[in-house]
């Protein structure tokens, strides 16, 4: 281990806080503290390293599964993102929620969604979810991860998977996931067991999606 770098980074997070702004203490009073959290956590969290736990069937309908889901779609649409987990916000439970809204398509040009075989769906809650490779060819794309912010790099996926889990009311389904949406269901399905894009990337094409902000204004953020 890099002592300096240790004692740098010590210093990093112990030094004194400034005083908030009246935002800064609106938004303190309002997180979370207990999972299910309003925020998603950070790789380093020792919760987006567990193996989930399912969920026994019958309480799926129970209050605290369906208030899970609730939060966890919220956070999902509040923070803008096609997909997300429940250890993601600290619940290492078997589920996880995607969407993809028309609007998350409009900043992405024409070519770049037909080229990734982009296109809008439906909410999915996807309990307990089984995953089954349906076309085993090998797809390389540039992935990223609301855990690792910031962070992107070059992931290799299967074409086309088939998702087997229950829905909220607790009925069984499936989604036949082929292109951008086989590597969402991949992606989210990893966080089941721990797993994160990290371990599965081209670790040379790992990327800070800020670098050139930092070259621009010749400065780094901290
Ligand atoms: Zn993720």
């Amino acid at each position: 281990m890099n002592t300096q770098i240790t004692r740098q980074f010590h210093l990093y997070i112990s030094k004194p806080t400034r005083k908030r702004t009246l935002l800064e203490q609106y938004r303190h009073w309002r997180a979370v503290k207990k999972p299910p959290y309003k925020h998603v956590v950070q790789i380093g969290d020792p919760v987006l390293r567990m193996v989930c736990k399912e969920i026994p069937r019958n309480e799926i309908t129970s209050s605290k599964v369906q208030s899970l889901v609730q939060r966890l779609t919220n956070v999902m649409r509040r923070k803008g993102l096609t997909s997300l987990s429940a250890p993601q916000i600290g619940v290492p439970l078997r589920m996880f929620t995607a969407e993809q809204m028309d609007h998350h398509l409009k900043s992405i040009p024409q070519e770049e969604i037909n080229k990734l075989g982009m296109a809008p769906f439906e909410l999915k809650v996807l309990i307990n979810p089984k995953l089954q490779i349906v076309d085993e060819t090998l797809i390389e794309e540039g992935e990223m991860c609301y855990s690792v912010h910031n962070y992107h790099a070059v992931v290799k996926r299967h074409k086309a998977v088939q998702i087997d889990a229950f829905n909220a009311k607790g009925e069984p389904c499936k989604w036949f996931a082929q292109d951008w949406q086989a590597r969402i269901a991949q992606h989210e399905f990893d966080h089941m067991d721990g797993v994160l894009f990290v371990d599965r990337m081209d670790s040379r094409t790992l990327t800070d999606s800020m670098w050139k902000m930092y070259n621009d204004q010749g400065k780094l953020y901290w």
